[in-house]
């Protein structure tokens, strides 16, 4: 199969409105004889669902929480950027482009990210209409911050809270769909499986998390806005519960993923503490707008820093290393994460890493405070403070916070074409979910950005150009095709409840968590992915022998349902292995240490590897084929990423 991502003709400024033209119109009467099915309703899901019932259409949607308030993108602290240019700083929908295509190292699209660029002005005006409370400026104007790799301001932000709000926007325009009962909302509902007929996807088999039932629902096209799978590391800033067994599975069924590798790796998270901790905490990028990180000048003062013999605020300002602002005076502590991350792993390895474990380094507020005194600072980030005194019982106001990278996001997912489609017609894919536009490093605020703009600006004029092309015939779950997927759904769940080892399956996702972040984290090697590899190979084997799965389907089974998902996350880590393996060169969150300029920047592989990986699935226990989409460079010229 060959890939098409159907960007469409003509000058980059000019395709979306073209193909917006283009692309065929359902009637407002016709809209209601389409079913559509939602999986997910954070951020990208609930703008979707609200704006396709909106519409006219009928939908159903799904999520795994008691309420889609609940969903992942609620965590989401600094941030949404779009190109207002409100500070008249030189912002333009252009400079978001390339900033974002730079930022991602030349491994995105440009029609793509274009779009996004030029929708993020709506996004904001959308969400201002909901009632989102952006923060303002005296005047009443909303205000702005810095995110990193941009030398502009052009975050929008609710204090510390951006996705909690932007989510509460959504989640009302949802809210007054499922009244109007244009919505049918399901909750503590998971999706197990994809059913295709004649290779369209047609709907999807759930299990009631309350009774655990196992339901079939039928639509004319199914979206999947399921989230990210950092969770596959085992810690990471992600909510416990976000999990990549929608997208697997749907994978499963012919949808093919794309460059599962590209991991972000966020520079700024509170240090891990131990083996006791089931997930890590995100101190937002704002900080760096005013927080300044460093290291000690040498390994003598970390060593003492480490012992506890000395504190932060007593190490001289000549005898610290403000290394962000050294080594990259244009961009100084608003680098990109990747770079951010590597710089502080690399601090670490010189033996200047700070805290009990080593394993950190400073970001400090002094000069911020002496600038603009605690009340504003506090003003700005009090919240996020206040999370960091009580998870660490140290107060930043008056030491450093102590920062360590973290896993954050996954620029990989699901493949889609410039239609958000999957490589199955009717299977759509939005939000962290979809691989789409973030290349090989996602700039801070850019997540909520491309969230809502699949959700509330593309999907509602590309679904409605694949079901004009496909007709209103009715689908129903009668259809021998949702009986056969049932099937399966019922023999995979009675498989796993059949494990009755002596290792739970939380160790297990452990151990997963471990090797991945050794050998496929912030820097792989050629030798390290191929050992990665044998040991999942032999971890998967274990867990089909030796794992324990306690309790029935028919009652609420924690068990069971994580044991389903750390089973997909398994052989997911096995195809970011082959994909990280595959992918011999450097760019942005994937380092691949043989790859390297004489600076330790990222060396990127142009002629061999500029290209989107899509894996196709070839059953149980077989490798994958990889198709190559070739990326096409017309507006912006491929050079090697320059911060300094
Ligand atoms: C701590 C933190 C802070 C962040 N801050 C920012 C920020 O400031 N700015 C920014 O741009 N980005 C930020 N991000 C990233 C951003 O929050 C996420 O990328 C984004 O919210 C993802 O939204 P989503 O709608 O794609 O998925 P999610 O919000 O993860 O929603 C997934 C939905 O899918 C449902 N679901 C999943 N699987 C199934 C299944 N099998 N069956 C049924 N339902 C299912 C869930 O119930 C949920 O409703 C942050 C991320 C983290 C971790």
């Amino acid at each position: 199969m060959s890939l098409d991502a159907k960007i469409p003709e003509g000058p980059l400024a000019q395709k979306w409105s073209k193909h917006k033209f283009d692309l065929k119109l359902v009637n407002p009467a016709n809209k209601r004889k389409y079913d559509i099915i939602v999986v997910g309703t954070g951020l990208a899901g609930a703008s979707a669902a609200a704006s396709l019932a909106e519409l006219g259409y009928n939908v159903k949607a799904f999520c795994f929480q008691d309420s889609p308030r609940r969903a992942h993108s609620i965590a989401a602290q600094g941030g949404i950027n779009a190109a207002k240019n409100y500070q008249n700083d030189g912002d333009s929908v252009f400079r978001l482009f390339y900033d974002t295509i730079k930022g991602g190292d030349y491994r995105a699209r440009e029609g793509n990210v274009y779009r996004l660029a030029e929708v993020s002005v709506n996004i904001i005006d959308q969400c201002v209409a909901q009632g989102v409370p952006f923060a303002r400026e005296y005047g009443g104007l909303l205000d702005n911050r810095s995110f990193g790799g941009s030398q502009v301001s052009r975050t929008f932000y609710a204090r510390g809270q951006t996705g909690q709000q932007l989510l509460l926007g959504a989640y009302s325009a949802l809210n007054r769909q499922i009244h109007a009962g244009k919505v049918k909302m399901y909750t503590r509902t998971e999706m197990l499986d994809v059913v295709t007929i004649d290779g369209h996807a047609k709907g999807i088999v759930t299990r009631n998390m309350i009774t655990g039932s196992i339901d079939t629902h039928a639509g004319h096209a199914v979206l999947l806005c399921t989230g990210g799978y950092s969770n596959v590391f085992y810690l990471s800033t992600n909510a416990i519960g976000s999990n990549v067994t929608a997208a697997w599975r749907a994978h499963k069924r012919g949808a093919f993923f794309g460059n599962p590798c590209y991991t972000q790796i966020h520079p700024t998270c509170i240090p891990v503490t131990g083996d006791h901790q089931s997930k890590l905490t995100l101190m937002s990028e704002s900080l760096r707008n005013d927080g300044r990180v460093w290291a000690p000048k040498t390994v003598e003062i970390a060593e003492q820093l480490r012992k506890g013999t000395i504190k932060a605020d007593q190490v001289k300002e000549d005898d610290r290393d403000y290394f962000l602002e050294r080594k990259y005076p244009a961009f100084g502590n608003l680098v990109p994460r990747d770079v951010a991350s590597r710089n502080a792993k690399e601090m670490v390895a010189e033996g200047k890493g700070v805290g009990g474990s080593g394993f950190a380094v400073f970001l400090d507020f002094a000069d911020a405070i002496k600038r603009l005194g605690e009340d504003t600072v506090r003003a700005k980030y009090g919240n996020l403070f206040d999370m960091y005194i009580q998870i660490t019982d140290e107060n930043p106001y008056k030491q450093p916070m102590r920062i360590y990278p973290a896993v954050h996001y996954t620029m990989g997912g699901l493949w889609v074409d410039y239609n958000l489609s999957t490589t199955v017609p009717g299977l759509y894919a939005l939000g962290e979910c979809n691989f789409s536009d973030h290349g090989a490093n996602r700039l801070g605020a850019s997540a909520l950005m491309q969230g809502l703009s699949d959700g509330y600006f593309v999907i509602p004029f590309t679904l409605g150009d694949y079901l004009a092309k496909l007709g209103p015939k009715k689908v129903d779950t009668t259809h021998p095709a949702f009986e056969a997927t049932k099937k399966d759904v019922i023999t995979y769940i009675n498989k796993l409840l059949a494990l009755k080892g002596n290792k739970t399956v939380n160790e297990y996702h452990r151990e997963l968590g471990h090797i991945m972040w050794e050998y496929c984290g912030m820097a792989r090697t050629a030798e390290g992915l191929t050992k990665a590899k044998g040991l999942i190979q032999a971890l998967k084997a274990d867990f089909w022998v030796n794992a324990i799965v306690t309790g029935e389907n028919e009652e609420v089974n924690a068990s069971l349902e994580r044991a389903g998902r750390i089973a997909d996350f398994i052989e997911l880590g096995e195809l970011m292995v082959d994909d990280a393996l595959m992918r011999n060169e450097s760019c942005g969150g994937h380092f691949r240490v043989e790859s390297q300029t004489p600076d330790g920047e990222a060396l990127r592989d142009d002629d061999n590897f500029a290209f989107v990986a899509a894996w196709e699935f070839k059953g149980e226990n077989q490798p994958e084929d990889l198709h190559k989409e070739q990326l096409v460079f017309e507006a912006v010229h491929l050079s090697q990423r320059n911060y300094a």
